[in-house]
C-alpha cells in the first residue's frame, strides 16, 4: 500500500478550546515537526485563528483557518470540520456564538450536578483551567481529577461524566445540515471528523454520509490521530464509492493528552483525492 507524503495537519486544539498549547506554542511544534500546512479547528470558537496567523507569520508554514463543530444529527453527536472557512462570515460568527452559548448553559447544568458529589463551584474552577468560560467536559473531568474525586479522564467519564452518569447533561447542538450551510457560506469545505468513532453501524455511517453530501458536506476525515490501518483503509473506501474527498489530521491536544504529536498522524493512502488538491497553496 502506497501512502501520500506531505507534511500536513488539518485537525488540531488550542488552549481557545481544550488543547494545552497557545497559538505560539503550537507554532514551535508545527516547525519542530516540520509541517508545511497546518489547520487549527477548535471546538466551537474561531477564537484562536487570528493569533495562530500572527504567530506563524514568516515561519513559512501555511495556517488553515478551520473550527471542529458539534453538530447533531439524528440522536448522534457528530464533529464536522470546517476547512478553509473565512472567520469573519457573519453567519457562521452567529452559530458559533449560538454554539457557545449552549456549551455555556451546559456547563451551567454540570456544574450544579456535581454540587451533588460534594464539589462547588465546578464550572469556576474548570474555567480556571481552561482559561476561558467556554469549559466542555475534559475540563471538569479535570476539576473531579484535582478534587480526588477520580484518578483520571477515563474514571471522570465513566462515573460521572459520561452518559447516564450524575453529571451527564446532553446538549442540543446545531443540527448538521445548519452548520455545513454555514461552513459552506463561510467559503469553507466541511468533513466529517473522525468518522470511525461514532459507533455507527455500516448502515448509519452511508445514511450520515448521504445526508451530509447532500447538505454540501465534502470530505471525510480518513486519518484521524492513532487511528488503525483497517478503519483508514475502510474511511479510504468510502471517500472512493461516495465521491468525497480525504482529509488528515493528528487531532492533537498537547502532549499530555495526546497520543500522536502534531503532525504525526499516518499518511493518507494514495488512492484518495486530498481535500487540499484544489487548494491555491
Ligand atoms: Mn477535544
Ligand atoms: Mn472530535
Ligand atoms: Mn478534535
Amino acid at each position: 500500500m502506497l501512502f501520500l507524503v506531505i507534511m500536513i495537519d488539518l485537525h488540531c486544539h488550542s488552549y481557545f478550546s481544550d488543547g494545552e498549547l497557545s497559538p505560539v506554542a503550537l507554532m514551535n511544534k508545527a516547525v519542530d515537526s516540520r509541517l508545511r500546512i497546518l489547520a487549527l479547528t477548535d471546538h466551537d470558537t474561531l477564537a484562536g485563528l487570528a493569533p495562530l496567523q500572527d504567530a506563524a507569520r514568516h515561519s513559512g508554514i501555511t495556517i488553515i483557518n478551520g473550527i471542529e463543530l458539534s453538530v447533531c444529527w439524528k440522536k448522534y453527536y457528530i464533529h464536522l470540520l470546517g476547512l478553509n472557512i473565512n472567520p469573519e462570515e457573519a453567519e457562521l460568527i452567529a452559530l458559533v456564538n449560538a454554539q457557545n452559548q449552549g456549551r455555556i448553559q451546559r456547563a451551567l447544568n454540570i456544574s450544579a450536578c456535581l454540587k451533588g458529589a460534594g464539589i462547588h463551584d465546578a464550572y469556576q474552577k474548570a474555567c480556571d483551567i481552561a482559561g476561558h468560560e467556554r469549559v466542555g467536559r475534559p475540563h471538569f473531568a479535570q476539576v473531579l481529577i484535582n478534587e480526588g474525586l477520580v484518578p483520571d479522564m477515563k474514571s471522570a467519564f465513566k462515573r460521572f461524566l459520561g452518559q447516564g452518569k450524575s453529571a451527564y447533561v446532553p446538549t442540543v447542538w446545531v443540527g448538521i445540515e445548519n452548520a455545513i450551510t454555514a461552513i459552506v457560506k463561510a467559503s469553507g469545505q466541511a468533513v466529517i471528523a473522525h468518522p470511525s468513532k461514532y459507533a455507527l453501524t455500516r448502515t448509519k455511517l452511508h445514511e450520515l454520509i448521504r445526508t451530509f453530501k447532500a447538505a454540501g458536506g465534502e470530505g471525510l476525515e480518513v486519518v484521524s490521530g492513532d487511528i488503525t490501518v483497517a478503519d483508514t483503509m475502510e474511511l479510504a473506501g468510502l471517500c472512493t464509492r461516495f465521491d468525497l474527498l480525504a482529509s488528515t489530521g493528528s487531532d492533537y491536544h498537547g502532549d499530555s493528552l495526546s497520543r500522536i504529536g502534531l503532525g504525526h498522524q499516518r499518511p493518507l493512502p494514495v488512492n484518495c483525492t486530498p481535500i487540499w488538491d484544489q487548494w491555491n497553496i
